[in-house]
C-alpha cells in the first residue's frame, strides 16, 4: 500500500466540486487517511511548490495556492502515486484526457483543479508537510 498526497486547488474549492473530487477518488478504491480545508500564506505556498522555485510560473502558482481554501488529503491504495496522477490528467486541462479529473474540473494550467504527488520522495516530503503521523487514519 502506497500513500500520496491530493490537493484540491483553491480553483476546485471556489467552484465548490471539492466533494466529488474526493467522492472520485473513494469510487477508484483509496482510502482517505486523512483530510482537511486550510488555507495557505502565499509563503507556505511557496515552500509547498519549492522545487519550483525557479520556474517563471512560480510566483503566480504562488499566489493562486494561495487565493482561497484548499482540501488537503492524504489516499492509500494499490500504486496510489501513480494512479491519483493517472487520474488527474495532464497538467494543462485542455490536453488532459475525457473523465480526468483536470479535463472535468481544470481552468487552464495554472488552475488545474488539482494536486498529487509525483514520486515517493514528493509524497515524503508532502504528507507531513500537511499533516503529523497522528493524523493519518489507517
Ligand atoms: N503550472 C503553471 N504553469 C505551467 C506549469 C505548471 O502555472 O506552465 C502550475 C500548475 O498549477 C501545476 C503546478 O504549477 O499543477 C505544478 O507544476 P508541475 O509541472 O509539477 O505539474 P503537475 O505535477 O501539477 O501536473
Ligand atoms: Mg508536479
Amino acid at each position: 500500500m502506497e500513500k500520496t498526497l491530493v490537493l484540491v486547488k483553491p480553483d476546485a474549492v471556489r467552484k465548490n466540486v471539492a466533494g466529488k473530487i474526493i467522492s472520485r477518488f473513494e469510487d477508484e478504491g483509496f482510502k482517505v487517511v486523512a483530510l482537511k480545508k486550510v488555507k495557505l500564506s502565499k509563503e507556505e505556498a511557496g515552500r509547498f511548490y519549492m522545487v519550483h522555485k525557479d520556474r517563471p510560473f512560480y510566483d503566480e502558482l504562488c499566489e493562486f495556492m494561495s487565493s482561497g481554501p484548499i482540501v488537503a488529503m492524504v489516499l492509500e491504495g494499490e500504486n496510489a502515486i501513480s494512479r491519483v496522477r493517472q487520474i488527474m490528467g495532464a497538467t494543462d486541462p485542455s490536453k488532459a484526457e475525457e473523465g480526468t479529473l483536470r479535463k472535468l474540473y481544470g481552468s487552464n494550467i495554472g488552475e488545474n483543479a488539482v494536486h498529487g504527488s509525483d514520486s515517493p520522495e514528493s509524497a515524503a516530503y508532502e504528507i507531513p508537510f500537511f499533516f503529523s503521523g497522528l493524523e493519518l487514519v489507517g
